[in-house]
């Protein structure tokens, strides 16, 4: 059966301007890091990608690393994309990014002008598309020099191959450096994509000071740390949880006492305001309204439901605020 959009798909989601450009971008947006890649079912990334856009998420996240393998995030997007979304492709913010290992030899990771530049390409043929929204560069390059960097993202938005640039996981002071260029250069930095949440809290001693006096807006990546900001991980490793899948990035050595008494304390907490934990951990990262766009990812269509719905309750008392600063102290 075809595809045809929620008539309602507006209703419910906030839409945040980005920094102080022209976009908007939906409180949250959903990542295709896990589970999208060529190991899961496409039926399974079809019904999240298309039950996302009918609740208003209309910016996908993705980069050419994405799977596993590399390269099958973008490949199952670019199906679903041509069989379900076509006719939606202008409601749609698809971002992607190069910067990290994804070919062998000395052009197939990093900063290069070579490497920016064949990973665009790379990335249109997997995505089959014309353009992205927003490209970003994955990671600073201490080898590369940051113009030469930021003059091949200049270059891929005046060839037309992506609408803005990004760039992720630079610090606070090459954030400053990388603003400056971008900004002689006449191509302004849209975004920046930094890890946040209540257990990850670097973007707050001096990169979102950064962002905000320079109008760039900010997305959060890992806001559920992973899936242990929710009720997942309380009662042990499920199977079907990444921790327990061959994921180099979560494990069982992440699900320490320590943090498990934090996540209880704080999973509390969220039942008093009744909000699941997943909803608690959002609200938190959106809640001086210093973050544009909370990005999530999900296994399943009912996690995507569970924290669409943090934006019922974003508000917190100073009182909630403190015990949250307390818990996480502990
Ligand atoms: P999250 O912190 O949102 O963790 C997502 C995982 O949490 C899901 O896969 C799921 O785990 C679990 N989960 C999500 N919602 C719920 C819920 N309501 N209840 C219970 N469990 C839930 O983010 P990710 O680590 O997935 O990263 C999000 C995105 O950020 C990526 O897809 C990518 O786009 C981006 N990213 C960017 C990076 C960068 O360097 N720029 C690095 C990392 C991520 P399970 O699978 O076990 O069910």
């Amino acid at each position: 059966m075809g595809y045809t959009a929620s008539e309602a798909r507006y209703e419910e989601m906030l839409y945040n301007r980005c920094g102080r450009s022209g976009l908007k971008l939906p409180a949250i947006s959903l990542g295709l890091w896990h589970n999208f890649g060529g190991v899961t079912t496409l039926e399974n990334a079809r019904n999240m990608i298309t039950r996302s856009f009918d609740l208003g998420i209309t910016h996908f996240d993705l980069a050419n690393n994405y799977g596993p393998p590399a390269g099958s995030a973008e490949e199952t997007f670019g199906k679903i994309l041509s069989q379900d979304l076509k006719a939606y492709r202008d409601e749609l913010i698809i971002s992607s990014k190069a910067g990290y290992y994804m070919w062998p030899g000395p052009y197939g990771e990093w900063g290069s002008r070579k490497n920016l530049i064949s990973s665009m390409d790379q990335s249109l043929k997997r995505l089959n598309v014309d353009y992205v929204d927003i490209f970003y560069s994955h990671r600073f390059d201490p080898e590369t020099p940051l113009d030469e960097t930021m003059m091949a993202l200049d270059h891929i938005v005046r060839s037309g191959k992506a609408l803005y640039i990004g760039i992720s996981n630079y610090t606070a002071e090459q954030t400053s450096e990388a603003i400056a260029i971008l900004r002689k250069l006449g191509t302004p930095l849209l975004i920046h994509q930094p890890s946040y949440s209540m257990l990850n809290r670097w973007v707050e001693n001096g990169l979102q000071d950064v962002l905000e006096d320079n109008g760039v807006g900010s997305i959060a990546f890992t806001p559920l740390a992973q899936g242990l900001l929710t009720n997942k991980y309380l009662n042990g490793i499920p199977e079907d949880s990444r921790a327990a899948s061959t994921s180099v990035f979560l494990n069982e050595n992440n699900i320490t006492p320590e943090a498990l008494r934090k996540v209880r304390a704080l999973n509390q907490l969220a039942a008093a305001r009744g909000q699941s934990l997943a909803q608690l951990a959002l609200a938190w990262v959106l809640r001086e309204g210093r973050v544009t766009s909370a990005l999530i990812g999900a296994s399943r269509v009912s996690q995507i439901e569970d924290n669409i719905a943090a934006l019922k309750n974003l508000k917190f008392s100073q009182e909630e605020l403190d015990r949250i600063e307390t818990i996480l102290k502990t």
